[in-house]
């Protein structure tokens, strides 16, 4: 969580909350576990509990679309950033078939606005 803060800043990927107090950081997968996300750093962004309670296993760029609905201000820049050092790492090490996948669906649709 540490290398997490220090690489994106100490806010929520979602909502934006600054993390102190009672707002703690959770590690969030941009690829959610179940869909074959790996445990790597370059899949892992910042959340505070409840935006990753409430995102459940909800796609990135879907979640990011439920996040303006509500009127937060999620940091859309970041998820963009973390999948492409995703899509980097998993070219460099190779496997994550599912993820790899995943993450250029992902992208494509950002790309798209
Ligand atoms: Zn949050």
């Amino acid at each position: 969580m540490v290398v997490i803060l220090a690489r994106d800043g100490p806010t929520c990927v979602w909502c934006a909350r600054v993390f102190r107090g009672q707002a703690v950081p959770t590690t969030d997968h941009l690829v959610p576990r179940v869909k074959g996300g790996p445990s790597w750093l370059e899949n892992e962004v910042a959340a505070c509990r409840g935006c990753n309670r409430l995102r459940g296993h909800v796609s990135p760029v879907d979640w990011l679309g439920e996040c303006l609905r509500l009127g937060w201000n999620p940091d859309v820049e970041r998820v963009s950033r973390v999948l492409t050092l995703l899509e980097a790492a998993i070219a460099e090490r190779g496997g994550q078939r599912r993820a790899r996948t995943y993450v250029q669906s992902q992208l494509r649709r950002l790309a798209k606005g």
